[in-house]
This record gives C-alpha cells, structure tokens and sequence, in this order.
C-alpha cells in the first residue's frame, strides 16, 4: 500500500462476535452509510480510508471479519502486521460481552505484542434493550489496561473518537518503536 501523501499508514482489524454492528462500524466510518437491508458480509476484506489527527494524515486499511467469526476460522493472515484492534461488543447482547475474552486470547495468539485495543461497546441507540451497562465496560477495560468507548452506528454516535482515538495511539506506538 503507498502513502498517498500520508505520514502513517495503520492496519486497523475489527473483532467481536458476529452480530455486534463491526460491518455497520466500517461503513459508517467509511462511508457515512448505514445499510438498511439485511448484510451478513461486506463482501470485501478490507476498505482504505484516511484520517487527519492532529493535523497528520494516516491512511487506514480497515479489515472487516466478512462473517468469518462465526465459523473462527480467522487466520494468521488476518492479524498479519496489524496496528490497531477494535473489540466490539453489542450492549444489548450480554454473550457478545463476555465472548470479548474468547477474541483476546486469539489476539494475544496471533497479533503482534505492540497491538492497540479498545474496547467498545455498540448500538448504545437501543437503551431500553441494554444488558451491559457502561460500568461493566469501563471495569473490564480497566482490568485490560485500555480504553472504553461506547458508539452507535445507526445513530452515528462515537464513529469517530474511536476511529481518531486508535489512530493516536497507534502514532504513538510508532513512534515509541522508532526510537
Ligand atoms: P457484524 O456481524 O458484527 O458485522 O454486524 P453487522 O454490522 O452486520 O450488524 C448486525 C446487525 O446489527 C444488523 O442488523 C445491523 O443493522 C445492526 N446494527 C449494527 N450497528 C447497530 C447500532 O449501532 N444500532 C442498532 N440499533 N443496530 C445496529
Ligand atoms: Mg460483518
């Protein structure tokens, strides 16, 4: 992948049970789009966009799962070179929360020590639905030593803190990695 004229380019993959909104999460951020018909891929592996954080652009190639997670077949190839992980989970599906461990311990497997996580809790739209709530979230990724961030991609809601938040930290990284 070439620069384009950017100063980073990051490799952000997006993890979590199926279900949780992480296809809905990269069209939002990609394209402003929620899709309004039933979407069980994205069809694509991964979608490049860029991002300007502090007045330094970064190009990010964003990896989507494609249903993958439901069959775990997820391969090294996946986590290959990868700079940033979001872990979503559905705020509404207690499961998908405490499934987040399952999808640590095959990111602690394959992707490389230096990775940045956060941690997100999704469709926080859907309130009276909510079966985890922003406490337990906070706690456990406390207990992770990363941040916490809640969004709704239906209601664009935390789409970019996120997608600027990771981008920093992986700036970060790299710039502790150079020297
Ligand atoms: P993925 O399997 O993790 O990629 O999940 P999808 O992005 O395909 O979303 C799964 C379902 O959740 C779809 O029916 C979406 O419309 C719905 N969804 C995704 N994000 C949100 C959200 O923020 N709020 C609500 N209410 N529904 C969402
Ligand atoms: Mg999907």
């Amino acid at each position: 992948m070439d620069f384009d004229g950017c100063e980073h380019v990051f490799k952000i993959i997006l993890i979590g049970d199926g279900g949780v909104g992480k296809s809905c999460l990269m069209l939002r951020f990609t394209e402003d789009s929620f899709p309004t018909t039933y979407m069980s891929t994205v069809g694509v592996d991964f979608k490049v966009t860029t991002i300007e954080v502090d007045g330094i652009r970064s190009k990010l190639q964003i990896w989507d799962t494609a249903g993958q997670e439901r069959f775990k077949t997820i391969t090294r190839n996946y986590y290959k070179g990868v700079h940033g992980a979001m872990l979503l989970f559905d705020v509404t599906d207690e499961k998908s929360f405490e499934n987040t461990s399952e999808w640590l311990k095959e990111v602690s497997n394959y992707a490389d020590l230096n990775l940045k996580k956060i941690l997100i809790g999704n469709k926080i739209d859907l309130e009276s639905k909510r079966a985890v709530t922003k406490e337990q979230g906070q706690q456990f990724a406390k207990e992770l030593g990363v941040d916490y961030y809640e969004t709704s991609a239906l209601e664009r809601i935390g789409i970019q803190e996120v997608f600027r938040d990771l981008t920093k930290l992986m700036i970060k990284q790299k710039e502790i990695d150079q020297t």
